[in-house]
């Protein structure tokens, strides 16, 4: 079984879901529907957006359990994304109603043209870390040999602004 740790984040209204934060309940069911077996869930958290968007965030962190290897999660992933509306925009960081993230796989490292893993910018990211920590405080970034929660400590320590 392969275990993950999946950043959600919404910066969106969507017609039939409502705010953000209903799209990732609603995005964490359809995970459930799906097969995945959540073995911790964040609270929904809201941060202020990064990059050319003006809206709020929310952002969680799940950990799951799934027999499928890391490529076959990302399909999912984007299929669930393509579900509640999200269409590729060819720039990164737009208002999405949907982005489901590949933090950290038990697995240890992937990297290719589709996929990276752990995630290329977790370990800046306070919407991703604050979550994450929370839910696997112990769990150890393969890159770094440092637990999420050294991570996130390290994160808000530095003084640097939250993204
Ligand atoms: P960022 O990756 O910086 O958070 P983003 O989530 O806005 O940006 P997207 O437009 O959602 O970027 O995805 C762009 C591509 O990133 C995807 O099509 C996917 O192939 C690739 N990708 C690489 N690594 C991962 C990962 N760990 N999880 C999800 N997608 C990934
Ligand atoms: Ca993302
Ligand atoms: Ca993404």
């Amino acid at each position: 079984m392969n275990r993950y740790v999946i950043a959600l984040g919404s910066n969106q209204r969507h017609a039939r879901y409502g705010s953000p934060s209903a799209i990732l309940r609603a995005a964490l069911a359809e995970l459930v529907v799906q097969g995945v077996t959540v073995a911790a869930a964040s609270p929904v958290l809201r941060s202020r957006p990064i990059g050319p968007s003006l809206r709020e965030y929310a952002n969680g962190a799940v950990v799951v359990e799934i027999p499928k290897e890391p490529l076959e999660l990302l399909d999912l992933l984007q299929s669930i994304e393509y579900t509640f509306g999200r269409r590729r925009q060819g720039q990164r960081w737009r208002s999405r109603t949907l982005d489901l993230d590949i933090v950290l796989w038990n697995g240890g490292g992937w990297a290719d043209e589709r996929l990276t893993i752990p995630h290329a910018e977790f370990r800046k990211r306070d919407f991703v870390l604050r979550p994450a920590a929370r839910i696997a405080p112990d769990w150890r970034d393969p890159l770094t040999g440092l637990t999420l929660k050294h991570l996130f400590t390290r994160l808000t320590r530095r003084g640097s602004p939250p993204r």
